[in-house]
């Protein structure tokens, strides 16, 4: 049976790096006999401008219709001066993720060794080999929607409230998925918490022990953020798999992510527990696009997600890992880590050089 992939390109960049994660996983459908069935639909600012919304009812039925998601990116300075509301990653993203209950975010952070000079880390800290870190993040709970939430009036004066909640069930599922991908991997998990002062942290913490019961193969440590956050610079390579709440998991993803030095190699995935949505974490870069220049390899890294987590396709995930490891150990480049040294290419090269070497037999 075909595997059902919905793909929304989106805006700026996006089709372009689009196109070139369908070449990828072309190579994967040949090399590995496996079967795509792929439905494309419109989403952000080009769903306004030709639907009136950014998630359209059409866009909607494919995605239902699909097992993944491959998003490319949405929005742009033309749809800058709409509501919040309307704004195409706001009417776009967060829908996405409520409908299908996404509440696990997946964030590799991976200095490959071709690019360590691109990280901002002193080399005698990265080591020869990089360091491989994958953040899970809880994404649909805790502080962000916990209520009550609001400015509120009380004896005459203002006051900003926001609750962090979590049920045990919420961190259960999420270190599951957390645990899973440690078995997957390294074998190690830090649990990021602040169980010091915040209750609901110390819930957090009593919950991934009793999970971590179940997965005795995985060595699991507590962390508390503000350490964690401090670790992370001193010696990113002690991490495997870091598990965190939502407000943590946004800071200390994007602090890992900051610490590989570029953004457009940078993949993610949004799990539920019937569907998984995987995008690039860069934008739609509307200083670049259409110039044919971006780096899709954040997309087709997305991609390879995609076979690893939504089709459990592990060797095919791997492979097209291994060939963006090849093609930058051979030194080519697209313009964003291009540093005079190696092969300027385009985005569609880039693409095929990745493509050529996945379908190789090796
Ligand atoms: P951005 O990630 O689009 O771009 C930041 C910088 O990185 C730009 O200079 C860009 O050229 C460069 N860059 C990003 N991806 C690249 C790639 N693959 N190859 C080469 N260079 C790359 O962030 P931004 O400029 O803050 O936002 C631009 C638009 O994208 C905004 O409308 C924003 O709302 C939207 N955005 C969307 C998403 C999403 O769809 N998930 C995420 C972030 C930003």
């Amino acid at each position: 049976m075909a595997y059902k992939v919905a793909v929304l390109p989106g805006d700026g960049i996006g089709p372009e790096v689009m196109d070139e994660a369908l070449k990828v996983l072309g190579a994967v459908s040949r090399r590995f006999g496996l079967d795509f069935e792929y439905r494309e639909a419109m989403v952000g600012g080009v769903a306004i401008d030709e639907r009136g919304h950014a998630f359209p009812d059409e866009t909607k039925e494919v995605c239902d219709w699909s097992q993944a998601i491959l998003f490319g990116a949405v929005g742009g300075p033309k749809w800058e001066d709409l509501p919040p509301e309307e704004q195409p990653e706001r009417a776009a993203l967060l829908p996405l993720r409520k409908r299908y209950e996404l509440y696990a975010n997946l964030r590799p952070a991976v200095v490959f060794p071709p690019l360590i000079s691109s990280s901002p880390l002193k080399e005698e800290i990265l080591g020869k080999e990089g360091f491989d870190i994958l953040v899970v993040r809880e994404l649909t709970g805790g502080i962000y929607f916990g209520q009550p939430k609001g400015i509120f009036q009380e004896d005459g004066l203002r006051k900003g409230v926001d609750t962090l909640v979590y049920y045990d069930w919420e961190v259960e599922r999420i270190a599951r998925v957390a645990f899973d991908a440690a078995m997957r991997r390294g074998r190690r998990l830090a649990s990021i918490d602040k169980a010091n002062v915040l209750t609901a942290m110390v819930l957090w913490r009593d919950v991934v022990r009793e999970v971590a019961k179940d997965y005795p193969q995985v060595e699991l440590e507590h962390l508390l953020v503000d350490n964690a956050a401090m670790q992370l610079i001193r010696d990113p390579r002690r991490f495997d798999v870091i598990l965190a709440g939502n407000m943590f998991g946004d800071i200390l993803s994007d602090e890992a992510a900051m610490l590989t030095g570029s953004i457009g190699m940078l993949p993610s995935a949004s799990l539920g527990d019937d569907k998984g949505l995987y995008e690039p974490v860069h934008g739609s870069a509307p200083d670049i696009a259409g110039q044919g220049v971006a780096n899709p390899l954040a997309m087709i890294l997305s991609a390879a997600m995609m076979l690893r987590y939504s089709f459990n396709e592990e060797e095919a995930a791997r492979t097209v890992e291994e060939a963006v490891v090849s093609v930058l150990e051979d030194g080519y480049r697209t313009g964003d880590l291009y540093r005079g040294e190696g092969k300027l290419v385009k985005t569609k090269e880039m693409g095929a050089l990745v493509a050529e070497r996945v379908a190789a037999e090796r």
